[in-house]
């Protein structure tokens, strides 16, 4: 007899919120999810988790699924239920027309980093081939693409250099733009055992986040640099190291190219680089940095890890390169307990990135012009590819605005919320002419959209995430797909009727696929996974088991080059009418826009976005603790409840962008990263002030 609760059988799969990639035991009974435990034989986990991954499942059964195919003529019309075949006919018929009346690349796919490689491979797929254009774009445009361009720059590769193992052999660890406690928690954990274990800290933050001190933690060094100042701060680290003789020159020799070293060191060495010279600019006093940079360049094997505050800023791939040159020039890469380390928000940012959804970029990072890598694509998928990159997420709703620009299909994102300037995106997607969204909820983006295909949620599904360690474990499939159809037979459909049929009868296929057209996923199949339990690529003949470490004895691109990273202040100006800096985080409770935590009955999350304020900004004000303030920036304006803390430095306001309804990117700017165009999240100059309404 099966008592209530009781698990009949398990089946182990992936957490599918954030970068960590925690494998969990779902356990069932029949087809439902009766608790999902951690599993003691995830390598990224090893039987830990949070509790998004342990408690906040239940929106995959959530009464607001959307299950049913939709279509609509005009946004203004109330939502039909159709059957998959009209819906799927009416989205192919709207692109095709398009197509016919505007032209091959009036058309675009966005994939998402929270599906699968799979889902997300078949999306630039039926993009590049179906369509027949490059106008293909990942989220992670919004959130990691600075560290795709900057690490594949200076060593060659856009990935992290470590697996979450090897910090247990850090004995100093700089975290930059980023809070692991609540962005990264079972990582967190990890970090702070070996912190309680005497590793030193060093924290560069404009807020003091929890990690500078904490129970038994205490960073020996907060960097409270101001948002937009990360690069001038780098820079002076680097100075340090260069001009007090702390340069790992056997390394540096060995290593690296020479003559970018040469003139990267004569660049750093400049006065104005120095801890003195940048002290007006980053807000840290000198002598701090100093002693910062002399710990990580002398305190043994030294390790970076770093998050969206250093990415989404108009200087995010220069901050990048500013770390791997921090690396190289102190031979902090290539061993256990080292590297340059990004931890990706959501669960497939890595994969998303690896499996070609960049608008230049095949699956492996190869270039769309490279005559080898199109033959070998063409010769598989049957269709002549363009040698033209697409546009970007960004591009596809200016040129949306100007009229060029008329279809989209969207898979799994939500870019009315969680892209930056609100206004901007909503006057794209309007727009349009045929906007399809393919989701498990009706998001802010729908909205807009003329089609609607019901998505699956990670339970419903086969496949793989790749997390922040670059390691590729499987998603495995315990129940049966509510609308029916899983995503990547949604696009095999959408495919097919655009006349490009696509033949997989399972996601294992599609990884047999990407493995023969991606020489770092090479060795990976279903049956490796299956007997590993994961892998880290590069994964092929010459690391069959994976690559935990990576630029061991060499850089991936041969020798590492160093970059010259000059500061250039972001264009966004803080004066008498916007006198505060805002700049954006998440909580430990609440994932990106909230669609799947704050759709989980299973704890009391937090149900608001609040204004962390310091008391000094609020008194000046006569703003008091809990009052409603609205935030107004050059964008736009909100209202959210102000909290006091010290936390934040005067001058410097914060708050997170989980709830629609408070909407924290209708006040964020259009500036973005100069070489990727991720959006300057991290910097908008505002003013606060009490109100009444909400
Ligand atoms: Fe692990 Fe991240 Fe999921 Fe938490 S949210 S369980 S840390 S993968």
């Amino acid at each position: 007899v099966i008592e209530a609760g009781q698990p009949e059988h398990s089946v182990v799969t992936t957490c599918a919120y954030c970068g960590v990639g925690c494998a969990f035991k779902a356990e069932m009974q029949g087809e439902s999810v009766v608790r999902m435990v951690p599993f003691k034989g995830g390598k990224a986990n090893e039987g830990h988790s949070c509790v998004k991954g342990r408690f906040a499942w239940g929106y995959a059964t959530h009464k607001d699924r959307i299950v049913k195919p939709m279509i609509r003529d005009r946004i203004t019309d109330p939502w039909r239920e159709v059957s998959w075949e009209e819906a799927i006919g009416r989205a192919a018929g709207e692109f095709r027309r398009i197509q016919a009346q505007y032209g091959r690349d009036a058309v675009g796919g966005i994939t998402s980093s929270r599906c699968t490689n799979e889902e997300t491979f078949l999306v630039q797929k039926l993009v590049r081939a179906g369509f027949g254009t490059n106008n293909v774009d990942t989220c992670a445009r919004v959130c990691h693409s600075p560290t795709g361009y900057g690490l594949k720059q200076t060593f060659g590769t856009s990935a992290g250099t470590q697996d979450f193992r090897s910090v247990d052999h850090s004995d100093v660890v700089l975290v930059i733009g980023a809070n692991p406690t609540d962005g990264h928690p079972v990582f967190a954990s990890r970090l702070k055992k070996r912190l309680r274990a005497g590793a030193r800290l060093i924290v560069a933050d404009p807020r003091r986040i929890d990690l500078v001190k904490t129970p038994h933690v205490r960073a020996d060094h907060h960097l409270q640099l101001l948002p937009g100042s990360n690069v001038a701060l780098i820079n002076a680290l680097a100075h340090v190291v260069v001009t007090e003789g702390l340069v790992d020159e056997a390394f540096v020799r060995e290593r690296c190219d020479l003559q970018h070293f040469e003139v990267w060191a004569r660049f750093i060495a400049e006065e104005r680089n120095s801890p003195e010279a940048t002290q007006a600019i980053t807000g840290v006093p000198a002598e701090e940095v100093r002693a910062a940079a002399r710990l990580y360049a002398t305190g043994g094997a030294a390790a970076i890890y770093y998050g969206l505050g250093v990415t989404e800023h108009s200087q995010g791939s220069t901050m990048v390169m500013g770390m791997a040159n921090l690396a190289m020039v102190t031979g902090n890469i290539g061993r256990d307990g080292v590297g340059v380390n990004p931890l990706r928000g959501q669960n497939n940012v890595q994969g998303s990135c690896d499996m070609g959804s960049f608008p230049h970029e095949f699956s492996g990072y190869r270039h769309v012009s490279d005559d080898a890598t199109r033959d070998m694509f063409e010769a598989l998928w049957g269709r002549e590819l363009s040698a033209e990159p697409g546009l970007r997420i960004p591009n596809m709703l200016d040129e949306a605005v100007d009229g060029a620009f008329k279809g989209l299909y969207i898979q799994g994102e939500d870019i009315a919320q969680s892209d930056p300037n609100t206004q901007h995106v909503v006057a794209g997607l309007m727009a349009m002419e045929c906007v399809v969204i393919q989701d498990i909820f009706l998001n802010e983006t729908a909205k807009y959209a003329h089609v609607f295909l019901p998505g699956s949620s990670f339970l419903e599904k086969d496949g793989t995430f790749t997390n922040a360690e670059r390691r590729i474990s499987r998603v495995r499939k315990v129940m049966a797909p509510l609308a029916g159809m899983a995503d990547w037979e949604v696009t095999m459909a959408l495919s097919e009727a655009l006349g490009y049929p696509m033949a997989y009868t399972h996601p294992s296929e599609i990884m047999d696929e990407i493995a023969r057209l991606t020489p770092t996923f090479a060795g990976v199949s279903y049956a490796r996974l299956d007997e590993l339990g994961s892998v880290q690529w590069p994964c092929n003949d010459a690391a069959p088991e994976g690559t935990p470490i990576m630029h061991v004895d060499r850089f991936v691109r041969g020798k590492g080059q160093f970059m010259i990273t000059e500061f250039v202040p972001t264009q966004e100006r803080t004066g008498p009418r916007f006198p505060l800096i805002l700049t954006t985080g998440r909580i430990l409770t609440q994932y990106n826009v909230g669609a799947q935590t704050r759709r989980t009955a299973n704890l009391v999350w937090h149900d608001e976005d609040v204004l962390e304020i310091h008391p000094f900004d609020a008194e000046s004000r006569g703003v008091r603790d809990g009052d409603l303030v609205s935030l107004t920036s050059r964008s736009g304006e909100i209202s959210l409840r102000a909290l006091l803390t010290d936390r934040m430095q005067p001058g410097v306001v914060y708050t997170t962008f989980h709830h629609a309804v408070t909407g924290a990117n209708v006040v964020t700017t259009d500036y973005s990263d100069w070489a990727t165009n991720c959006p300057e999240y991290k910097v908008t100059a505002v003013e606060v002030r009490r109100t009444n309404h909400l």
